[in-house]
Parts: structure tokens; sequence; C-alpha cells
């Protein structure tokens, strides 16, 4: 009888140990099966993602006559009733698959070739399946870059206040998944839109979305558009989640380089950070952050941030359909190397139920929307960018030689110890070595 027990106690444990996504009582895929093609048309690209029933090996190649991009699955399986895409944005015609006897194929046609990159993502809370993605570029023309720059420019040069609107997530990544309703890029997006509209009631204001459909844009990228169409504050939204389905409500942070103000904004800005670095594979994250050398007037926008951040918190406690709980600090990796003040806003929380109700209305989502923009327009023009200090801050990448302290390379760019500590994520030790590479604070001219 004991020896029951225990093994039922073994097989409870077992069981619990496994990840949730594998649970089922259906038999496990067979290895290395392409299951699903999916893609999203980007401006810049177009995103292909094989979802695997497994890690796998791969090859990627391209051909010529007519161009395509081929993914060779040695001793892969294509899934029952896996269709080809039909794509035809003018960047990939469309994804189809060969069953060969080496493996699988998956080949990308298109109409003309194109730079493209690939990498390997492994499961997460949010992605039960390992994939392999694929991002074809797309070619711009001469004009069409100009154009394109022309036209941030005018926005920039424009004479209004800029205020650039950053809806959470996109694409293959959906961000915070819910029991009660689509996951967190559903709501970002239209909610941005509705933000931009009440922004853009008022006088003299413009508002510029770093996405406007659903698709994936690097964390770097949507710094780039906000600095493109010089933007005068910088406003990320999302939508929080916990495990703990009872918490409920509003917060609104600020960037905190040297960390969270709590476990609970620590806990935040992970999530979205993790979200971030699996979406950002290949790209430029954190510590590489010295190779960017974007402009920062760094202490003057963290001040303005903390500033910000209370309009904007001042608008959400007359919510009354979320309640609002405060303005928290830590260190998310989108606020980080904007040149402008700059918050994120998580609304609401996805796993609570009743968030979720009151969200998925459109009166509050006009109610949220208000309360951005009362908040963004009250911070600006009380702090009106123009009496803002200019006193830009770089970025540099410093090469340790031999025998030199950090007290002596903190002297040389006049930035703090702290400061050169907190940006390369050092502890507590002095210690450095001889070819380490650096990033610190440098004046610009
Ligand atoms: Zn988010």
């Amino acid at each position: 009888m004991r020896n029951i027990i225990l093994i039922i106690i073994i097989t409870i444990a077992a069981a619990a140990l496994l990840p949730s996504f594998n649970t089922g009582a259906e038999p496990a895929p067979p290895r290395r099966e392409v299951v699903n093609l999916r893609y999203w048309t980007a401006p810049e690209h177009t995103r292909i993602v094989l979802d695997m029933s497994s890690e796998s090996v791969y090859q990627v190649s391209r051909r010529s006559g007519p161009d395509r991009i081929v993914i060779d699955i040695p001793k892969g399986r294509l899934a029952a009733g896996l269709r080809k895409l039909n794509v035809g944005d003018g960047v990939v015609d469309g994804v189809r698959v060969n069953r060969l006897s080496s493996g699988a194929q998956v080949v990308i046609d298109l109409p003309v070739m194109s730079r493209y990159r690939h990498f390997a993502l492994k499961p997460n809370n949010i992605h039960p399946r390992h994939r392999i993605v694929i991002d074809v570029k797309r070619i711009m023309t001469v004009t069409e870059k100009r154009r394109k720059t022309e036209k941030a420019r005018k926005v920039a040069q424009s004479g209004d206040y800029i205020v650039i609107i950053d809806p959470g997530h996109g694409g293959s990544a959906p961000g915070a998944a819910s029991r009660y309703g689509p996951s967190e890029k559903y709501y970002t997006l239209p909610l941005s839109k509705m933000i931009a509209e009440e922004i853009e009631k008022h006088r003299g204001f413009k508002a510029v979305l770093t996405r406007s459909g659903d698709y994936d844009v690097e964390w770097h990228r949507r710094i780039e558009i906000a600095a493109e169409h010089g933007g005068h504050c910088f406003v990320s939204i999302h939508i929080n989640s916990n495990r703990n389905r009872r918490i409920r409500g509003s917060e609104i942070y600020f960037l905190s380089p040297e960390g969270a103000t709590d476990m609970h904004a620590t806990a935040v800005a992970e999530r979205e950070n993790m979200q971030i670095r699996m979406e950002s594979r290949g790209e430029r994250i954190e510590g590489d952050a010295g190779q960017i050398l974007f402009e920062m007037m760094r202490n003057q926008a963290l001040n303005q941030s903390s500033i910000l951040a209370e309009h904007l918190a001042d608008e959400f406690k007359q919510i009354g359909s979320i309640p609002f709980h405060d303005v928290r600090q830590a260190n998310f990796i989108v606020l980080q190397g904007t040149a402008m003040p700059s918050a994120l806003v998580e609304v609401a929380y996805l796993s609570n139920k009743s968030d979720v109700m009151q969200i998925k209305k459109k009166s509050v989502q006009r109610e949220v929307a208000k309360a951005v923009a009362s908040g963004v327009v009250s911070y600006l023009l009380e702090n009106p960018p123009e009496k803002m200090e200019k006193r830009p801050i770089r970025l540099a990448v410093h090469t340790v030689s031999s025998g030199e302290t950090l007290s002596g390379i903190a002297k040389r760019y006049s930035c703090s110890i702290k400061d050169i500590k907190s940006l390369n994520n050092i502890g507590n030790t002095s210690l450095i070595r001889a070819g380490q590479k650096l990033t610190v604070y440098t004046k610009a001219e």
C-alpha cells in the first residue's frame, strides 16, 4: 500500500514538473515536425515563422531562377494538412512546402532577391513551441527612402509638440496572454490609435505611432522612429499580467537605470524585457547600447520623465472603471535610449477578469485614451521642451588598457564610477581587466 501511495506521489510530482503545454493526454508530436506556418508584413520586412514540434537542425540558403529562400530541415516532417501561405506583399510572394526523402523543405518565393536574417527561438511562457524565424527585408528605392525621411523631417520641423505613442508588442510577439480574451497586442494598437486621436484634438499637438499595424518592431527601431520624428515625449502602452488573478488596476512607470523601486516593479520590467529579448534575437540589446551611440539628455530626461509620469497618474486617478495603483520606477529596455521624457503605461491586468471586462469596452478605452492625452498635453504645456537645459550626453565604448582603473576611466570621461558600474552591469567589484569593453558616458560637443 505504501508503495502505491509513493508511486502516486512521484507521478503527481513528475506531472507538476512538466511544462504546461505538454501535459495533455495526446501523444507527443514527432520530432522536427513543421506544425504551422505564419507571416506578418511590416513596413520594413516580412516575418515568416515556422512553428516546430521540437528543436530542429535547419539550413537556410538562397536560390535564384526564380528567386527564393529555402529552409531545409534534415529528417524533418511536415504536419498533415500544412497549407501553403499566399503572401503577395511585394516582399514575399508565398511560402510552400516540399516533402523530400532527406526531410522537410520550406520554400519562401520572392518577387526579387532580398536580404534576410534567420534565427531559432525556444518555447517560453507565451509561445509553447520552438520556432524558426526568417525576416525578409523590404528593398526600398532611393526615392522611397528619401520620401520616408522627408516625411519624418516635416513632422519634426512642424513646430508642433510631437508625442510618440508606442503600442507594445505586435506581429509574432503577442505580449501577455489572457484567459478572458485576446492577448496584449490586440489591445495596445487600437488603444494607441485612440490616444493619438485624442492628442491631435489639442491644437499644436501631433502624435506619431511607432507601429500602425499588427507586425514586429524591434525595440531600437521604436526609439529611432521617435528620434526621427523629433519626439518631445514617448509613451509606451502595455497591458499587465500577474499570476495572482486578483491583482488589478493601472500602473505608470518611468525608467530607473539603477533598478526598480520594488519587487513588483522588477517583475513587471522583467516580463516586458523578457519579451523584448525574445522578440529581438540577433539585435543589439542592453549591454551593446554603447554601439548605438544614441544621444541622451540623461539626467534631464530622467527628471522630466518622473514629472511626465506624475501628470499621467493625476489623469489616471480620475478613471473610475479601472483602479489606479501608483507611479513606479524600473529598468525597461524600451525606455532606455530615448533622448526624451518617457513613460510606460500598464493600463490594466489581463489576468484579472474585472479589468478585462472593463478594458474590452470602447467607452473605457476612450476614457483611458483621454487620460493619456490630457496627461501628456498638460505635461508638455507646463514643461515646454524649449526650456529644457540642452546638455546632450553620448555613450561611447572604452577598451580597458593594462594598468587602468575604474576611477581613472571615470575621470577621463567625466562620468561617475557608479554610472560605469550600472551601464556595464558590474556589481560591487572594482576589478576590470585589460581588453574589457566598457560603455561610458561622454559629453557631446
Ligand atoms: Zn507589454
